[in-house]
């Protein structure tokens, strides 16, 4: 039950209909949430895995200091605004000037509303499109979505500060940003790269598991000059781990593809996915994605 509102929670819209209809449970223990460095301007606030409703906070969100003040790459789950503040309040004094939302979910955006009105958010304009959809932005609430938009590519600040976003296509909503910190060779992938598992795709936000490889690609082909990178989910891994992550998602897909044309069920798709190709890999979320893919391609 416990695994089913976790996933509930990442499906998004809705179970974030429900958690805003909700005050958000509250975790057994304190909110604590795991901060890593990475640069001396930049952080990673961790504690990202779900599975534990009591320390999951929330996506990967980075901190990334500039000479205006904090941005942030997305805000994590509602309730867990000031657990944020606190960890960030420890590595400088300078007030959140901004926040990138890498797409639509609660995890990624339940915070936006916490940091408050004054500070700029941007996202892809088909995630603003589908946060409006949510309950957590709707009337008075309306003023915490992105205020600045962009279509295929947007740069913020320059020199050291210089932020770089991309936007690649459909994946696991049809808005995900990708964000890169130039000087510092990192990238942060939102849940374009969750985990060593099979992506989820939301459909009802315009995801796809059929385009996923394909976005992955162009992102592998287009995002040179880094050496970092900060999963939605996962711990930090590295340019060569996201090629594997494409390749695994790319062989998920021609194999799904093929089994349906054999006329393969789902489950019979599933059995025959050899997940031990792939050193460290789940397959906890592999049928839900097989089954995304039959349900495109039977469209
Ligand atoms: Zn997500």
């Amino acid at each position: 039950m416990k695994r089913l509102v976790l996933l509930g929670v990442l499906i998004g819209v809705g179970a974030l209909s429900l958690a805003a209809a909700q005050p958000p449970a509250a975790p057994a223990g304190p909110r604590v949430i795991d901060i890593q460095k990475l640069k001396d301007n930049l952080y990673v606030l961790t504690s990202s895995t779900p599975g534990n409703p009591a320390t999951f906070s929330g996506g990967n969100v980075a901190v990334f200091i500039t000479d205006g003040g904090v941005t942030l790459v997305d805000t994590k789950l509602n309730g867990w605004g000031q657990a944020v503040l606190d960890k960030i309040k420890g590595v400088t004094d300078k007030p959140v000037t901004r926040i990138i939302n890498t797409h639509t979910h609660g995890d990624h955006t339940g915070n936006n509303g916490f940091f408050g009105a004054n500070v700029e958010i941007i996202a892809h304009e088909n995630t603003k499109a589908n946060m409006q959809k949510m309950d957590a932005f709707k009337g008075d609430n309306a003023k915490f979505l992105p205020g600045k938009t962009y279509q295929d590519k947007m740069s913020l600040g320059s020199g050291k500060d210089k932020i770089d976003l991309y936007y690649f296509g459909k994946g696991h909503t049809s808005g995900d940003t990708f964000v890169v910190f130039p000087a510092l060779r990192i990238l942060h992938t939102g849940d374009m790269w969750a985990w060593k598992d099979a992506p989820l795709c939301d459909r009802n936000n315009g995801g796809s598991c059929v385009d996923f490889p394909r976005t992955l690609q162009k992102v592998i082909a287009g995002i040179k000059n880094v050496d970092t990178v900060i999963p939605g989910h996962s711990p930090i891994q590295t340019p060569k781990d996201l090629q594997e992550y494409q390749r695994f998602t790319a062989d998920m897909l021609s194999h799904a593809t093929n089994e349906l044309k054999a006329g393969k069920s789902v489950d019979e798709a599933f059995a025959s996915f050899k997940i031990d190709k792939y050193p460290g890999y789940k397959n906890e979320r592999v049928k839900a994605a097989i089954q995304a893919v039959y349900d495109e391609l039977k469209k």
